[in-house]
Parts: structure tokens; sequence; C-alpha cells
């Protein structure tokens, strides 16, 4: 789809409203100054346009042309807020009408839709008010009003313990048996001779980077409240590696204040007994198992090489060695899979009692070009249409069970642009994700690909200190890695008076 904005400078805003039409197009922004015009074409375009205070939308789609124009209120060029809600809202309306297509979550197109929320509930807005201004501002469904305002309420009591004296630890571990066909992480797979090799290089300086971290976290006087191993697949390591790890954070962190410990276990091919063991041994408390789904072909169909049945031994498996808080991921939309099967997944994970199910929605890349080929594009949104359908039946069945939604974000380009969310028993809420997501607390990450967060909400600054990506290079950079750590004192130091005990 081809986009014109004449006058302004508006292309990322426009084009993140086409992509809720368009999912798997390429979008192309084209920006004129003002008083350009145009011969009359016959193909599809969007054009945005700001002249004398007046921004005027038209959609060409399909043959048929559609045009809005609504007066800026203000000064004749508008404040930048006002004139992109009024290109943003014409486009969604006029792109509604033309596909009939009402996307869930409106004209919403950030990744935290919850945090708009939040911020009009912190400054004294009912659930009722803040529902109906999504409503008929931004045209958010009804259900999705609700399970934003769900998780909103859930969510509250947690991030009030993100103080500014407490952070996280992630802890990084790229590498997982095989790479899954929708992958868009950065994770090596172990099969190849060069992982293998700088697999316990990897795992060595790791522990000397949680080293470097934990001698930071004792500088600024921070808490150290949860820890979480990402991936990757963290259970790619064998159970002697991951004791050294866990050994690591035992040595080197004052533990005291940990309120969650997690680890991905992941896949079910890398998961074992001794494994486990391991975990539980160093007060390892949540662990997620993730199927994704639980029908053998679409397993087969993503590059697993595993079954439905060893995802559901290993489970048990997990509950016999003790684990009490066990997270499964789930992802609506993956190849192969169809609304009934993805129901029948959801009622089986239903039936294994998980504490927390997380509920995914397949990312897509962006890479075609339709042009003029309506078929594929109508194609492309009824997928959309069918995950709508997965995603609200996951949570009208999990919600009617006993778990609640406890954290949600959105990915650019999901499928239906629909959203991620955290369901979990009451009293299970996992931490590090709603603090991860929200962006409240200071997050210490080590590891290959790993990205620190440095957050005072006090002066509302966020900092990030990226590590390097891949494993080889997090090797061979290893003294710059450490060097970048610094930060953390110095940006701790600007930001609040350090405690009275320090040396
Ligand atoms: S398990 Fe996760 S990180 Fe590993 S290849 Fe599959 S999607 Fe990527």
């Amino acid at each position: 789809m081809n986009i014109r904005n004449v006058g302004h400078s508006m292309k990322y805003e426009a084009e993140c409203v086409a992509m809720l039409f368009f999912p798997d197009e390429k979008i192309v922004t084209t920006e004129y100054p003002a008083g350009e015009t145009f011969p009359p074409q016959p193909e599809d375009y969007i054009e945005n346009r700001l002249e004398n205070g007046v921004m005027k939308t038209t959609l060409c789609l399909n043959g048929e042309i559609r045009t809005m124009e609504q007066k800026l209120y203000d000064d004749p060029q508008g404040p930048y807020e006002e004139a992109e809600f009024l290109m943003c809202d014409m486009m969604y309306i006029l792109l509604t009408q033309a596909t009939g297509v009402h996307p869930g979550w409106g004209s919403l197109t950030g990744v935290r839709p919850v945090k708009l929320f939040h911020r009009r509930l912190d400054a004294g807005k009912s659930p009722e008010e803040t529902g109906r201004e999504f409503a008929e501002h931004f045209h958010v469904s009804d259900e999705k009003i609700a399970l934003a305002l769900e998780t909103a309420s859930h969510e509250a009591p947690i991030l009030r313990e993100a103080t500014d004296d407490t952070c996280s630890l992630y802890v990084s571990i790229p590498f997982c048996p095989s790479r899954c066909s929708y992958c868009s992480f950065v994770s090596h797979d172990i099969a190849s001779e060069r992982a293998k090799k700088i697999l316990p290089v990897y795992v060595d300086r790791l522990c000397d980077e949680l080293c470097c971290i934990a001698e930071k976290i004792k500088q600024t006087g921070l808490k150290l409240t949860t820890v979480y191993f990402g991936g990757g697949t963290p259970t790619t390591l064998s159970a002697e590696q991951l004791d050294q790890v866990c050994s690591a954070v035992e040595r080197y962190f004052d533990l005291s204040h940990l309120k969650e410990y997690t680890v991905e276990a992941g896949r079910p091919d890398t998961i074992d007994r001794d494994k486990l063991r391991v975990l539980h041994s160093h007060h390892v408390d949540r662990i997620s198992i993730n199927p994704q789904t639980l029908n053998d072909e679409v397993l087969k169909a993503i590059g697993r090489k595993h079954t439905a049945q060893q995802i559901v031994d290993c489970f048990q498996m997990a509950r016999e060695e003790g684990f009490e808080n066990i997270n499964m991921d789930l992802i609506a939309g993956l190849p192969g899979d169809t609304v009934e099967s993805f129901c029948d997944t959801i009622d089986r994970i239903i039936a294994l009692a998980p504490e927390n199910v997380t509920v995914h929605t397949l990312s897509i890349k962006r890479s075609a070009n339709y042009g003029q080929n309506w078929e594929a594009r109508r194609k492309a949104l009824e997928l959309g249409q069918q995950v709508g359908k997965m995603v609200s039946y996951a949570q009208k069945r999990l919600m009617e069970e006993g778990w609640m939604p406890y954290y949600l974000y959105k990915q650019r380009n999901t499928l239906g642009n629909l959203e991620n969310t955290g369901y979990c028993k009451k009293g299970y809420e996992g931490r590090y994700n709603i603090y991860i997501m929200d962006e409240t607390q200071t997050i210490l990450a080590a590891g290959g690909g790993a990205v620190s967060k440095l957050k005072s909400n006090r002066t509302g600054r966020l900092e990030r200190i990226f590590n390097y990506k891949y494993p080889f290079e997090y090797v061979e950079h290893f003294d710059e890695i450490l060097k970048r750590k610094d930060r953390v004192v110095s940006f701790f130091e600007e930001n609040r008076p350090l405690p009275l005990w320090k040396d």
C-alpha cells in the first residue's frame, strides 16, 4: 500500500494505522510539501493532506474513493497531537468502511495499551469513564476494554512494589536445540559445531558478568526482587552448566529480598529430571514449559522435534519434582493451526491446570507487495479474524476457569493486531513479566543479546545498556561489556541519593 503525506511528516503514525489493515504488506510512504497536487490514479493509495489547518484523508481502495476531512481546532498549523489524532482517526474510519474489518484494539497501535488505561485510572478517572473514552475516541471493542481494565487492576498492586530501590536480574541463554520456523529471537541452534564449542566459554563469561552486576547492585544499594532466566531455551544447558550459573547467582547476589525466581525451561526436548532437580535445589520457584500448541501436526510444521505427549509428560515430571508454579506459553495463529485445534489445545491446557498460561499471537514478517491483489489481502485479513477467535476463546475459557489476566502487551505485525496476554491463578502473577513490560523497574541483564534497563521513577529517566547480540561477539568483547556496566552506578548517582551506608 502506498501512502502520500502532504504538508506534514507523520509517516510513522500513518504507517501504523495502515498496518492494521494490511498486516503483511509493504507500506511505502512518500512525503510532499503542502500544495502538491497529483493526477488521478487507478492504483490503491491513501493520502493524508494537511493544509490551512484542515486535515483531509482520501482512501482509494479496490477502485472506490472515500474521503473525510476535519478542521484543527487551534493554530492553523495545529498542535502535533491533534493533527496526528485526526489523521489516524480518519484513516481508521475509512479503512474500516472499505474493508469491513474492525480490529479489536481499534486505532490503538502502541505496544503497551494497558499503560494508557493506567494513566487515566491513576489520574482519578473511573474504569467506566476510561472505558468510554477508549470506545469513543479509539474505537476499542468492549471485549478489549474489559480485558485491559481487568489486567490493569491485577497489575497495579505489583507495579507499586517496583520502587526505585529495587531491581530485577535477567540472565540470557540464547541457545536452543533447534530453530523454530517462526522464531524472531537471536537464538543459536546448539546442533552446530560452532555453538557447541562456544557454549562452555559463554557460560564462564556469563558467570563473570553476574559477578560484575552483583557488585554494581551492592554499590547502588538496590534490592534484587526477581531473577529471570530467558533465551533461547535456558535448559539447553546441561545440568552441570545450569548448576554453574545458578550457583553463581547464589554466590554473588543477596537473595534475601527475592520474590520470584523464574527459569524458562521452554521446550520439553531440553528438560530432564536431573535439570529439574538442579533448578529446584537452587530455589527456582517458577518455570515455563512452553508447548505453543498441543497439536502434533502443528508442532511438526513449526520445526519442533517433540510431541504433545512429551509436553504433558514433562509437565507431570516437573510437578513430581516439586514445582508449584508452572507457566505454559501458547501461540495463536501458528502455521497449519485452526480455530478448532487451538481451542482444543486451550481445553487440554486448562485440564493440566498450570498456574500461568501465556497466550501469544503470532508475529508475522511484512514483506509482500500485493499491489492490486485484493484476494491476497482479504486472506491475510481473514486469517487475522480467525486468530481473533482463538484469542477470544482463550480469554473466555481461562477467565471462566479462574485464571485472570495480569499482563498484556502487543507486538508490531501480529495477526489481527492482537495482544499477548499472561493469565494466572490468584497469587501467581509473574512479577518480572509485569516489570519488563511496564518499564517501571531497573532490570540488570547478563549474557548475549541482553539489554539492561535503568529506571528512575523519581526523575522519569529510562536508560538502556546493550550487550553484544551474538554469543561469539559477547565472548570476544567481554571487557567492553563489563565496562558498559559502570553506567549503572553513575546513573543512580545522578538520579537519586545513594544510601547512607555506602562506602
Ligand atoms: S524455542 Fe523459542 S527461542 Fe528457541 S528457536 Fe524456538 S521460538 Fe526461537
